[in-house]
């Protein structure tokens, strides 16, 4: 059985790049946890069933959305395929097929490559993960070729994508019902660097107030974790700016960003972007 499936934590661009891509390939999709709200409300927005959570079954595997190991399978030697938007970190034994390009999101790659061939349900599917990853255009990582791709998958399920992009934010940002730890893993990656285990968590919020509230929550919580550096972003997406909670050598993340860390936190204007903004500026100062 050939596999298609995204990174632990799955979110949007994940689940949805592994759902069209399995059904372009004739494989099945795998997702590595439970969904969050946010993908919830696109999968049934277009009528696409939750992928099955992976348990190890599989005897290839097509990775989409990541491809360092701390977030993926683990054993690399079924891997034939990586398609994704992020650095490149892996050594492989074999020679694979592997499409990487610096675009919003890796429904965009496929979405680029297949786009004629797109139903509209797969359409909708990846228009969501590209307004998901891209922060509706706000991020810093949106290409000209993300919008001009949104722009043709709203015209094909006759959808205005800003929008559609704001009603998908205001699904998935909400922290109703949930537990401080359910919020910190509400979107997380781990990293190894210079050996110390690394969590970098990000809530997305209409309105940092919410997240502030429980800061001291948030922060006894983080201490539990078992890493030598808890980071969460508390990520304002419409007043574009990020407070970054730490937990670790407080002083040394703060030097990162120029700030100095009062209560265990800075705030960084017009922050969005853990993959451009925050990790490799932490993987400069800890190589
Ligand atoms: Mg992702
Ligand atoms: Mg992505
Ligand atoms: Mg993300």
């Amino acid at each position: 059985m050939k596999i298609v499936i995204g990174h632990k934590s799955p979110d949007t661009d994940a689940t949805c790049s592994a759902i069209v891509y399995a059904e372009l390939n004739n494989a099945e999709a795998r997702i590595m946890g439970p969904l969050n709200k946010e993908t919830e409300y696109a999968l049934k927005k277009f009528g696409a069933e939750p992928p099955k959570i992976w348990k190890g079954e599989g005897d290839e595997f097509i990775l989409v959305d990541h491809n360092e190991s701390e977030q993926s399978i683990g054993d690399y030697s079924k891997v034939i395929e990586i398609i994704d938007h992020h650095k490149i970190k892996i050594e492989t034994e074999k020679t694979i097929k592997v499409h990487v390009e610096p675009l919003g999101s890796t429904c965009t790659i496929i979405a680029q490559k297949h786009f004629e061939k797109l139903t509209k349900k797969q359409a909708g599917l990846i228009l969501s993960a590209i307004l998901s990853d891209t922060i509706v255009f706000k991020s810093p990582t949106t290409t000209k070729t993300d919008i001009e791709i949104a722009k043709r998958l709203g015209e094909k399920i006759e959808t205005n994508e800003k929008e559609y992009g704001l009603e998908l934010k205001k699904a998935g940002m909400s922290l109703e019902g949930m537990s401080v730890e359910q919020i910190i893993k509400k979107d997380y990656k781990e990293y190894t660097l210079q050996g110390k285990k690394f969590f970098i968590g990000q809530v997305e919020n209409a309105d940092l107030k919410e997240t502030l509230n429980i800061k001291k929550q948030l922060l006894t919580e983080m201490k539990k974790m078992n890493y030598d550096y808890v980071l969460l972003m508390l990520t304002d997406i419409i007043h574009e700016i990020t407070e970054l909670l730490i937990i670790g050598n407080e002083t040394k993340i703060g030097k990162v960003f120029g700030k100095i860390v009062k209560e265990n936190s800075i705030t960084l204007p017009k922050v969005l972007s853990r993959k451009k903004q925050v990790v490799p500026q932490i993987t400069k100062q800890f190589s």
